[in-house]
């Protein structure tokens, strides 16, 4: 995927309008003695945006638009320090529901539809994106936000709702609910819309064979408009990406180079038509993959894979990037054999990295050795090279209440 003609000219828009209104990021664009770009190379020479530099713009350093314009705001979660404010006009706003019923389109909902909406309104893109799609769609809004299970299933029951919008998490808990009562019969969910975490096919697999419903990942971040900036449709899981509104770039998280479509990396996104805050070559640290090719579907729009976690989980082995998800999913295709539970520790002798994978057998009747060097061949069909495998004891690698530490690199200790 190359940046087209089009899009050039209008990143090539926004530069101008961030330099014409001196905002944060036209401050650094002028001070870098950009003005515009005219090629494919220009363009990936062009600074990366990050989150702790919109940090720094906090309050209102990235409005691009005059004030008048600006009809509202938007802020990331502030996990550490400040939060992010995100301005929209009324065109952005309005971008954005176009974005999301063109979501809603593509996984055949439809304005019959009854649209259960628990994600949470507020200062984050959530819950309203949801609800700006939706009535532009012109489905029926149940707009619920989170929490309050019992009122969700009566409103679910009452209202016959037809597509549940969620995260996996509250979705499973649903589900588990729903089943646990008996209510299945009084359900009426065809559709699961599904935002905002990484999501194994093990959880999806049992919110679908619970609710027997459709599922669709849609994608997003508050910083480029929220979510609703891709979805998948009926034919892949793979999600359609709308490039009339933002440009998406797959590079490497270590050397900042753009990758060849195919290649797994950090999406890097460039927003091409947006006013209250542009965004140039701002890096969202997902990783996942453009997928070459047409969908079978016959849209046009450019698909990228389900998101694979953070670049933070990243580790380079062998001059390959890996990730746990990956690792992941290789233990996952021994479910007879291997436990969910496994460590990788990486070292460096020799002038070579060594990736030894500690893994859980199920228990005592499974041959160590055997299962190893199985699982040592899928490691190197998935990722290219074969780690020393070593299958343990079930209950030998340690616990935590908190997020197990998988991930132990000794080449920098
Ligand atoms: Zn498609």
């Amino acid at each position: 995927m190359q940046i087209t003609e089009k899009q050039l000219a209008q990143v090539n828009d926004r530069i101008n309008a961030l330099i014409s209104a001196g905002s944060f990021y036209g401050k650094k664009l002028a001070e870098a003695g950009i003005t515009h770009v005219d090629s494919v190379e220009d363009f990936e020479n062009l600074p990366f945006s990050e989150k702790n530099d919109l940090r720094d713009a906090y309050p209102l350093g990235l409005m691009t638009a005059p004030e008048e314009e600006i009809v509202r705001i938007h802020s990331s979660s502030g996990t550490t320090g400040l939060p992010v404010i995100i301005p929209y006009t009324a065109k952005d706003v309005d971008d954005w529901g176009e974005m999301f019923k063109r979501c809603y389109e593509t996984a055949g909902i439809t304005n019959q539809d009854r649209i259960h909406i628990t994600p949470g309104y507020g200062l984050w893109t959530a819950g309203i994106g949801f609800q700006n799609g939706a009535e532009k769609l012109g489905a029926m809004v149940i707009p619920m936000g989170p929490g309050n299970t019992e009122k969700q299933l009566q409103m679910m029951m009452d209202m016959k709702s037809t597509v549940l919008c969620s995260t996996s998490s509250y979705a499973l808990l649903l589900a588990e609910e729903i089943e646990k009562r008996g209510i299945k019969n009084k359900i009426h969910l065809k559709k699961g819309v599904i935002g905002s975490e990484r999501w194994g096919k093990a959880m999806r697999d049992r919110i679908q064979s619970i609710l027997g419903i459709e599922l669709y990942d849609i994608y997003g971040l508050t910083e480029i408009y929220g979510p609703g900036i891709g979805i998948n449709c009926s034919e892949t899981e793979y999600m359609h990406i709308w490039d009339d509104y933002i440009y998406l770039e797959i590079i490497d998280p270590q050397t900042g180079k753009v990758l060849p479509d195919g290649e797994w990396g950090e999406i890097v996104i460039t927003t091409l038509v947006k006013e209250g805050a542009p965004l140039i070559r701002y890096r969202t640290h997902d990783l996942s993959r453009i997928i070459p090719g047409k969908c079978t579907c016959g849209r046009s729009y450019p698909l990228i894979d389900i998101i694979k976690g953070r670049t933070d989980d990243m580790m380079k082995i062998k001059g390959v990037n890996v990730f746990p998800a990956q690792i992941e999913e290789v233990i996952a295709s021994f479910p007879n054999e291997a436990s969910s539970e496994y460590q990788i520790r990486i070292s460096h002798f020799d002038g070579r990295d060594t990736m030894r994978l500690y893994v859980e057998a199920v228990d005592g009747s499974v041959d160590f050795a055997q299962l190893g060097n199985r699982m040592a061949h899928a490691v190197k069909s998935k990722i290219g090279f074969t780690p020393i495998v070593k299958i343990v004891e079930n209950g030998l690698l340690p616990r935590s209440e908190k997020k197990s530490k998988r991930v132990i690199d000794e080449r920098y200790e």
